[in-house]
């Protein structure tokens, strides 16, 4: 029997990942089953572009093995992320005894922690690499607050992330880390794999200062599409890291990947430079103040809604989302009441708490013990007496509304955001017509951002401190700005230059 062989027209390439950002600093955990991982045929149903009909869905063979993903929270348990990485393998293994790979989505965010060890993306990275060989072209696209350990940088091939933040680039980004290796892929090989560039920068500031609706972000970001552009580079991006872990790795990191090795360290140095000359001049995105401070500005606005950003917990970047603190302060607030304004609070989550208000029901008054069961530090639970006026049933989730004197409390099962019109038009609430608008955020995303009449970000206590001083880091590389004093430090000394395919410039 004679059997005609075909080569394969399309590159094979796997898709997994382990995608989180999570505080150290919070004695919160991030177990498995929070991670919701998503298998084989779902992995490739959660972003268009691959899917049948999507952009790139004929570029190459897609085989979606596992995705976990799960909004900020605390580190994963080593049981769990052993658990997730074994199946990942274990599906890497299975996929290659059908045929090789050629490439591989990694799709990482880059500040996941696991408990006992640094470096999670590094430690993923080269197990997926001893398994998948070091002719597989790995691609990622991450979040610029994940960071890029020289571990990962060596190991990915592809490496890129978000330009904007809020991450309204956060789609694009995904796609183009596919699609940069997809078109990597049609090179012949023994040229697929560029150069790159990486360069570790002493600097470890919140999201909240680094945004890129103002500068130096705005300018720093928008000079990454230029070095793109230039002839014999693929790509460039700046990591500004991750605050509220305490592992060597956390810091800012520029990178530049092309053919081009000498332009790509040109560039990059040039960059993570420019980054370095600028470091002074970020600034919280919003006026700031300790809570008493916010809170009297707020009572005291004349227009409204006046937003205040509780962010010390905020559950987006990685807070346990039950700290009482600012809750507590808020219904004790005599200014407040006697002002005859109103608030509204999103959110305090409570699983017995959320339960106990919606069995009473719309129109019942309560008095419930909520919050502090995972992050009581700065403030034990908090009292919340009042009547429900919403309760409101989802998917995974339970949310209730208990409106106090002065307060309208949101109540939930489980943590989550509040990040647009809708999650409090649905419950009922309009936070145009209130006065005081108090969320567990940092910067405000898009939506609440257009509808504040006025904004101030409450330096509150959680496992995302914004008072990064406070939080006593003690493993992160030093000196650091702006923890030390950096005066004679060379800001791209620890640059590397990793060679591809193509070892020379053009
Ligand atoms: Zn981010």
């Amino acid at each position: 029997m004679t059997t005609e062989v075909i080569l394969p027209a399309l590159p094979r390439v796997a898709v997994c990942g382990i995608s989180l950002e999570a505080s150290t600093f919070s004695p919160a955990l991030t177990t498995a089953a929070m991670l919701a991982p998503l298998r084989g045929r779902e992995v490739l149903d959660a972003w268009d572009f691959w899917r049948a009909g999507g952009s790139l869905a004929d570029r190459a063979e897609w085989v979606g093995i596992l995705q976990a993903r799960s909004i900020a929270g605390g580190a994963i348990p080593a049981e769990d992320y052993a658990q997730l990485k074994g199946e990942i393998l274990a599906g890497l293994v299975a996929t290659i005894e059908e045929r090789p790979l050629d490439g591989l989505v990694l799709d990482i965010h880059g500040a996941a922690s696991v408990v006992g060890m640094d470096d999670m993306e590094g430690d993923l990275a080269v197990a997926v690499r001893a398994v998948v060989g070091p002719d597989c072209l790995i691609s990622s696209g991450m979040d610029l607050h994940g960071n890029v350990s020289r571990t990962l940088a060596e190991t990915v091939d592809l490496l890129t992330t978000y330009r904007t933040a809020p991450h309204v680039d956060w789609h694009e980004t995904k796609e183009r880390a596919a699609r940069n290796l997809v078109d990597r892929l049609a090179l012949p090989a023994g040229r697929r794999r560029p150069a790159k560039a990486w360069v570790p920068v002493p600097i470890l500031l919140p999201g909240e200062m680094t945004s890129t609706r103002q500068e130096p972000a705005t300018s720093l970001y928008a000079r990454v599409p230029g070095i793109e552009a230039l002839d014999g580079i693929l790509d460039a991006g700046i990591w500004i890291g991750y605050p509220w872990a305490d592992e060597p790795r956390n810091h800012a990191v520029v990178m530049a990947v092309g053919d081009d090795a000498d332009l790509a360290l040109a560039e990059a140095t040039g960059l993570a430079r420019e980054l370095w000359e600028r470091r002074e001049e970020f600034g919280f995105v919003a006026p700031t103040g300790s809570l008493e401070e916010v809170l009297a500005a707020a009572v005291a606005s004349p227009v409204a809604p006046y937003f205040v950003s509780d962010s010390g917990d905020n559950p987006t970047a990685g807070g346990a989302g039950d700290v009482t603190w600012t809750l507590a302060e808020l219904l004790a607030s005599q200014e407040l009441l006697a002002s005859g304004k109103r608030a509204i609070y999103a959110s305090i989550p409570d699983h017995a708490g959320a339960l106990a208000a919606a069995e009473a029901g719309v129109g019942a008054d309560v008095r419930l013990t909520l919050g502090a069961r995972v992050d009581a530090r700065p403030a034990p639970p908090v009292e919340v007496s009042g009547r429900v006026v919403a309760v409101v049933p989802g998917e995974d989730n339970l949310e209730v509304v208990v409106r106090t004197p002065a307060v309208d409390v949101v109540v939930t099962r489980r943590r989550r955001p509040y990040h647009l019109e809708s999650d409090f038009t649905r419950l009922g609430l309009d936070p145009r017509r209130a006065d005081v608008v108090v969320v567990k955020i940092g910067y405000l995303e898009p939506e609440l951002f257009d509808m504040a009449a006025d904004w101030m970000l409450a330096l509150t206590p959680g496992g995302v401190d914004q008072h990064l001083a406070r939080l006593g880091h003690e493993r992160i590389r030093r000196p650091m700005f702006p923890l030390d004093d950096v005066s004679g430090v060379d800001p791209v000394a620890g640059a590397v230059l990793f060679p591809g395919d193509t070892a020379s410039s053009a």
